[in-house]
């Protein structure tokens, strides 16, 4: 509208610019990037589309924006695939997910049978992070929860058509794409995943929509695997950001405080820093490989020496070999490219001579030793390197290949030599016809445009006037530039030799590059071992700087306590002006697997069971933790519902969220879980929010009897721990009033919170005294009606008593059918109660008290 016809509104940017928006489209806002270029004349307005991108590929996009794009963002782009079918056997919904990183070469499907949430479909995307999700829309339930599971991770949704998933012609092209063993048989179909059809039409589509195909670079190169989420601890989004895992999308502020990410981050090497991202969002299982991790970890916070070398000294001038490795294999990548990855290889002997100082068995067989075969496999790479590249040169800052390595190189740069002899005996002619000084007052000079020229200062220039012999290029300031017919000739010449010399040069170039292309693999596998060193020691040092000691936890494989003794938020204890109150998490499975949290607002409730998921997500990572002691079983997930800031954004009500998100634990939760809700209820009525949530805390901790922390304000929940003793207890954020005024201590004791507190605010609030005493006395009076509803609920009359509520409800049912007006209903309804209640029961008594 407004635009006049044939006329488009526009933007001029500068190439800089034009990057850094695209950057921002593509991996902040994560939209899809379309680049038309003009055909012929710009006024004929022949824009054709040039360059495709999207969140989950943009590798065309990368040929005008350079291979940065990506590459120092904290993963790799992933591109996911769903495709959602009924299962034949046994009617439930059977899901097939592809995911494909091409910048790794990375190919994983997985298919399950999945709830109505999608649960595992979440927990999945939770774990591989795609950042682009193709789909087929149809108008089902499946596919509005689809949307919302990858809203929540923040996935964009790409819907396709069906017949990209069409899984016609797979085989041949797997057969092109996929990466044989030697001696393996050269068929997609001996892949076990092959047999997985639905997660087969999902890769189907992912292929189709990177134009895999289209780049023969890709050709027997990728790895095809089965995800296996059970590997991992299993969080969702929702736990990923109640524990502040990451910062927001586009938030660049990676401050120690504001994330776990932020506080783990100092990496030295850009794949480190992706490293880290990637063992975030997949803590380990395994006790073993946890344990691997924690010995290094350890060894690195005791060894300041050890831990000094490698920061400051030897990953700090490591690149991004990931990086470069797909350079060379995408034959992008330069002499320079070639010369920086020589120089990382040299660095490694230090390395390895430091690693082995430290005389540790883990460090040595889980560390060193897979760079000291690495580093020997490189040998050749290196060899080949010190014999093509002129060192000499790259001292001046040129990436040139020695002469000495190619015959017609050498004999050109032979030639260039004598024509630059040439000149400069051209040049000492020049001086004596012109009585100048070679070198001093006339000079030679060279540009690779124009060749060879004489200068002389603007002094001298009238000794060329009227001088036939001479030319005059140019006269400036800095002096007069000029030639004469035979250093002309020579110029010309050079220039033809030197274009020989380029030539040739670049053909040399190339077949370094691609012999150093042989060795891409082996750069991923160093790049990969060398980021892990970078992350396990971001990990010390991290816990080194931390205001307290960290502790290594102890994983046990009996699974009957989970301790976190002084256990202190990471990422609030490093905040400016905290001193952090450390408490204890204590659970046993025989006395106590929920803590019922209670206390006053901003007493720290929500802060003890963020520092508990945080704990348990740092040590599944591999991590030392913020705690005296820390001793747990190997979990299998870790859920977490805090906060309600963020639901309110979304279109559904907080309550509707807090119930599927509550229904989705109850449904998940297995007793080797830590489970942490806070405030749940909240979003509906005082009665009904109170009612579900103990529904819910009676179902987690007598059912599923996993490990949960339940904080809450409705005090009413307190009453568990009575009727569920070795199972529920309570605990409670302490505040006492000192000197009239309410101090929140922040220390988590057992027992629940004492109510009068709040009425002691409402007297520090000044409010009137008639007031206070009437909340006092009615305070009472509930205490009192909830001693009796107690007492009568476990005395005789019980049974008695809900046959008569039971006798009523029917009554009820009955007069619905009979009467019309609400008014009738109504006195009819009364008529009913008062019969009820003339039945002189204690049960209904006291029941009807507390309405
Ligand atoms: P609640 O959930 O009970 O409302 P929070 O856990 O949100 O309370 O805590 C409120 C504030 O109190 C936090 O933002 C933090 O600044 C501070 N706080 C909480 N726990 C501690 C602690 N253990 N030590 C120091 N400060 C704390």
């Amino acid at each position: 509208m407004g635009i006049e016809p044939n006329k488009l509104d526009y933007l001029v940017l500068s190439k800089g610019n034009f990057e850094i928006l695209i950057r921002k489209l593509l991996l902040v806002r994560r939209y899809r990037v379309e680049i038309y270029v003009a055909e012929g004349s710009v006024r004929a307005c022949e824009w054709t589309v040039k360059y495709k991108g999207s969140p989950g590929y943009f590798s065309q996009l990368e040929e005008i924006l350079g291979d940065g794009l990506g590459s120092s963002e904290e993963q790799a782009p992933c591109l996911m695939a769903v495709n959602i079918k009924t299962d034949t056997v046994t009617k439930g919904r059977l899901l097939g997910v592809a995911c494909v990183t091409p910048g790794e070469y990375a190919m994983s499907v997985s298919e399950f049978t999945d709830d109505d949430l999608l649960t595992e479909l979440e927990t999945i995307t939770v774990q591989m992070a795609p950042s682009e999700c193709l789909v087929l829309p149809t108008d089902n339930e499946d596919y509005k929860y689809l949307k919302k599971v990858m809203e929540r991770a923040n996935v964009t949704v790409t819907a396709v058509k069906k017949t990209n998933f069409s899984t016609e012609g797979l085989n041949q092209d797997l057969n092109r794409l996929l990466k044989f063993k030697d001696g393996q048989q050269q068929d997609a179909n001996a892949f076990p995943e092959m047999s997985k059809e639905v997660a087969m039409t999902s890769l189907a589509a992912t292929i189709k929509y990177t134009s895999l195909l289209d780049d023969n670079t890709n050709f027997g190169r990728f790895q095809l695997t089965t995800i296996q989420p059970d590997c991992f601890l299993h969080m969702d989004a929702a736990a990923l950001k109640a524990l502040n895992v990451f910062p927001e999308l586009g938030d660049t502020n990676h401050a120690p405080s504001r994330s776990l990410y932020g506080l783990l981050d100092r990496c030295r090497t850009q794949h480190g820093k992706r490293l880290l991202a990637q063992w975030l969002r997949q803590p380990l299982r395994d006790i073993n490989l946890i344990n691997e991790r924690q010995d290094i970890v350890e060894l690195l916070m005791n060894n300041t020496q050890l831990r000094q070398q490698l920061h400051e000294d030897h990953l700090r001038r490591i690149p991004d070999l990931q990086a470069l490795a797909r350079r060379l294999t995408r034959k992008k990548a330069n002499l320079q490219d070639c010369y920086r990855i020589y120089q990382a290889i040299n660095r490694l002997p230090a390395l390895l001579q430091c690693l082995a100082e430290a005389n540790d068995a883990t460090l040595h067989s889980s560390l060193a030793e897979p760079i000291a075969e690495l580093n020997n496999d490189l040998e050749k790479y290196q060899q080949m390197i010190e014999a093509t590249v002129d060192m000499d040169a790259v001292e001046r800052g040129d990436y040139l290949v020695k002469p000495s390595f190619d015959e017609q190189l050498q004999s050109l740069a032979d030639q260039l030599e004598i024509l630059q002899s040439s000149a400069e005996k051209e040049l000492n002619k020049a001086a004596r016809e012109l009585g100048l000084d070679a070198g001093k007052t006339i000079k030679l000079e060279s540009n690779p445009q124009n060749g060879f020229n004489f200068r002389v200062t603007l002094k001298e220039e009238h000794g060329l006037r009227g001088n036939k012999k001479y030319t005059i290029i140019d006269a400036v300031k800095s002096g007069v530039r000029f030639k004469n017919s035979a250093l002309e000739s020579i110029t010309e010449e050079y220039l033809q030799t030197k274009s020989a010399y380029e030539k040739e040069q670049d053909k040399v170039v190339t077949e370094i590059i691609g012999i150093a292309s042989g060795y891409a693999e082996c750069l991923r596998g160093l790049s990969l071992q060398l980021s892990r060193a970078d992350v396990l020691l971001a990990f010390a040092l991290a816990a080194r700087a931390a205001p307290a000691p960290y502790c290594r936890p102890a994983l046990s494989r009996a699974p009957h306590e989970l301790l976190l003794l002084g256990l202190r938020h990471p990422c609030l204890e490093v905040q400016e002006g905290v001193s952090f109150i450390p408490n204890d998490v204590v659970f046993r499975r025989d006395s106590c697997v929920m803590h019922v949290v209670t206390g006053a607002n901003m007493g720290g409730k929500s802060t003890w069971l963020r520092a508990a998921g945080c704990a348990a997500l740092l040590a599944h990572a591999g991590a030392a933790v913020p705690a005296a002691r820390a001793a747990l079983p190997p979990l299998r997930a870790l859920a977490a519902r805090l906060g309600a800031a963020d639901c309110e954004r979304r279109a559904h009500s907080t309550f509707m969220v807090e119930m599927l998100e509550a229904a989705a634990i109850l449904r998940t939760a297995t007793p080797d879980s830590l489970v942490l809700i806070d405030e749940l209820g909240r979003g509906t009525s005082t009665y009904e929010g109170c009612g579900i949530a103990w529904a819910i805390a009676e179902k987690l901790a007598t059912e599923i009897k996993c490990f949960c922390l339940f904080a809450t304000h409705y005090h009413e929940l307190t009453r568990l721990a009575s009727l569920h003793p070795n199972v529920i207890v309570n605990s409670h954020a302490e505040a006492s009033v000192v000197d009239q005024q309410l101090v929140l201590l922040h220390k988590i004791l057992p027992g629940p919170a004492t109510q009068s507190l709040g009425l002691h605010v409402a007297k520090l609030a000044d409010l009137p005294d008639s007031i206070i005493q009437y909340a006092e006395e009615k305070q009472a009076q509930l205490e009192t009606n909830l001693f009796e509803v107690e007492s009568a609920f476990k005395s005789e009359d019980n049974t008695e008593g809900q046959k008569l509520i039971l006798d009523f409800l029917h009554k009820c049912k009955e007069i619905h059918n009979t009467i019309s007006s609400d008014d009738e209903m109504l006195i009819e309804i009364n008529k009913l109660k008062q019969q009820m209640l003339q039945k002189d029961s204690k049960y209904v008594q006291a029941l009807m008290s507390t309405l």
